[in-house]
């Protein structure tokens, strides 16, 4: 695949996906797969998987599928930076508290380098090894630990402000876990993710199931 050649971000989302269950089979001793194994572990279609897989540009063989070792290892090249990516979280209330614990060592190219808040109790003490700031310090600390990614969960009526300081420190990727979608400026890749909106979506078709 060309270096500068942008893939379509749900592509990006399941080639994470692939990693994560690559990274299970070979736990369990398995060395090759086949496009429809990976479909069905994702209940996505083997088309699909064979389409995303070569736009990174891998071929398996027919007979025995892909290397799993190899494929991981060239996912890894696409997704991750070579010299690994630097996060800070902003609010460390309980959904700040439990990504910081849950990401802690998940992925070693992306490190939770800082947290910040504004409630003095939590500045100056450590979470899961993560040391919160005072959210006054978000652009000195941001420049001077060269974070380049934001994960904001501090209360939604606080988001938009958050996420405005975050550009303006030069932050260049925001993940927004509040409900309330914010805006940010073209260059920074902006991801939401309302946890809230996902449950009341299973809830609404189990409701419909129900009788
Ligand atoms: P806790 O009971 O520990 O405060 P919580 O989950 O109830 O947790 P929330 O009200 O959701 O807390 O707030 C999340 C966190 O965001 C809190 O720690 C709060 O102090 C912090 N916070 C609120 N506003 C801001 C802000 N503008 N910048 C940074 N942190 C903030």
């Amino acid at each position: 695949m060309k270096e500068n050649k942008k893939l379509p971000d749900k592509t990006v989302e399941r080639l994470s996906q692939y990693r994560r269950n690559l990274l299970i089979c070979v736990a369990n001793g398995k060395s090759h797969i086949f496009s429809h194994e990976i479909a069905g572990m994702l209940h996505i279609t083997s088309v699909q998987v064979r389409r995303d897989i070569m736009l990174i540009g891998y071929k398996g063989t027919l007979r025995k599928g892909y290397d799993i070792q190899e494929l991981i290892l060239l996912i890894g090249e696409i997704i991750d930076s070579n010299s690994g990516q630097r996060v800070a979280v902003i609010g460390v209330g309980n959904l700040g508290r439990a990504i910081i614990s849950y990401l802690k060592g998940k992925r070693s190219k992306l490190s939770i380098i800082a947290a910040f808040d504004t409630n003095i109790e939590k500045v100056d003490r450590i979470y899961a090894g993560v040391h919160c700031y005072h959210y006054d310090r978000l652009a000195e600390i941001i420049k001077s630990e060269d974070i380049s990614i934001g994960i904001i969960t501090v209360p939604a009526s606080e988001a938009a402000k958050v996420a405005e300081n975050l550009v303006i420190s030069g932050i260049k990727g925001i993940l927004n876990f509040t409900p309330s979608p914010v805006n940010v400026s073209s260059h920074v890749f902006l991801e939401e993710y309302d946890m809230i909106t996902s449950l009341e979506k299973v809830a609404y078709f189990v409701k419909k199931n129900e009788f």
